[in-house]
C-alpha cells in the first residue's frame, strides 16, 4: 500500500512562510494498492492529487477511484469541486461515506457556491452508505468503519492489506474518562495510526472541550494503549506554526511514544 498526504492541516487552509514544511492543505489521504486509488477526504489537498491523477489515466477519461468520506465539515470537503478528473468524461468515481454524503457534495456544488453544479460534471459518480462497525472489501483491501467523538459525528476508517493496517482517524475527541474503548478495539494492533492531535494539552483546557479535537498527549496514549508501530499526528491547528509543531507536539509526543512523526503534505510511505 502506497500511501501519501495531500493535506495535513485541520479546519482551514493555511498557506504561508511558517507552514511550507508540514503544508497549508487541509485533509486528503491517497492510498493506491495494486494501481487502484483510494482517496480519503476532499479537503484543498485534493486539488493537488488531482492535478497527480491527471498525469496519469484519469486525463483520457479512463481513470476509476474510490472516496471515503469521513465527515462534512468544510476543510474535508472543500477540494471536490477543484479537483480536475471530475471534469474530464469517463472517469468514474465510487463514494463510501456516511449517510448524505452525495446530498453535502451536491450541496456544496450549487451554482450560488460554484459555478458548476454537481450533476453537470461529465465524470461517473456513484454512492454507497456506511454505518459504524461495517466493512467492505474492494479488491483485497478490507476497510473497517467505526463511529467517531466529533460533532455532527463521523466515520474513521481502517485500511487492511496483507495483514497491515492503517487507521485514519481524525476529526476526533478523546473522551472524559480517557481512552475511547471502541477507537481502542478498531486501530488495535495497527501498522500506523493518523491521529487528531490538533491541540496541545494545555490549549485543549483552556476552552476546546467539545470542539471535536483532541491532543498530542491522548495520541500517544492510545498509540500505546493500542499497540500500534508507529503513531502520525494529524489535523495541524491553523494556529500551528512549523516550529511549533516541532517543539510543543512531536517533541513531547515522541518523549512517551518513540515512533512518533507529524503527518506532512507531500509525505509519502510504504505500508
Ligand atoms: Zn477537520
Ligand atoms: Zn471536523
Amino acid at each position: 500500500m502506497q500511501i501519501q498526504y495531500f493535506g495535513a492541516r485541520g479546519s482551514l487552509p493555511t498557506p504561508g512562510k511558517t507552514t511550507i514544511k508540514y503544508g497549508g492543505n487541509t485533509t486528503c489521504l491517497s492510498l493506491v494498492v495494486k494501481e487502484h486509488q483510494f482517496i480519503v477526504d476532499g479537503g484543498s489537498g485534493l486539488r493537488l492529487l488531482g492535478l497527480d491523477l491527471m498525469k496519469k489515466e484519469f486525463a483520457q477519461g479512463k481513470g476509476q477511484a474510490t472516496f471515503f468520506w469521513t465527515h462534512f465539515h468544510w476543510d474535508h470537503l472543500m477540494g471536490f469541486p477543484f479537483f480536475v478528473p471530475n471534469f474530464i468524461p469517463g472517469n468514474k468515481f465510487k463514494h463510501y461515506g456516511p449517510a448524505q454524503t452525495h446530498d453535502i457534495l451536491v450541496r456544496q456544488q450549487e451554482f450560488i457556491t460554484f459555478p458548476v453544479e454537481f450533476a453537470k460534471m461529465p465524470s461517473q459518480h456513484v454512492f454507497e452508505t456506511l454505518e459504524p462497525d461495517q466493512t467492505v472489501h474492494i479488491q483485497d483491501v478490507q476497510v473497517s468503519t467505526c463511529r467517531m467523538n466529533h460533532p455532527a459525528g463521523g466515520l474513521t476508517y481502517k485500511f487492511t492489506q496483507g495483514g497491515k493496517s492503517v487507521v485514519f482517524a481524525t476529526d476526533v475527541e478523546h473522551l472524559n474518562e480517557g481512552i475511547d474503548p471502541i477507537l481502542l478495539k478498531h486501530a488495535q494492533g495497527a501498522e500506523v495510526l493518523i491521529y487528531d492531535a490538533q491541540y496541545t494539552p494545555e490549549e485543549y483546557a483552556k476552552g476546546r472541550k467539545g470542539w471535536g479535537h483532541s491532543t498530542w498527549k491522548n495520541a500517544v496514549e492510545l498509540a500505546k494503549a493500542a499497540g500500534v508501530k508507529r503513531l502520525h499526528l494529524c489535523h495541524h491547528d491553523q494556529m500551528h506554526s512549523d516550529s511549533f509543531l516541532e517543539k510543543q507536539v512531536l517533541a513531547p509526543a515522541k518523549k512517551i511514544f518513540h515512533k512518533t512523526c507529524l503527518a506532512r503534505e507531500g509525505w509519502q510511505f510504504e505500508l
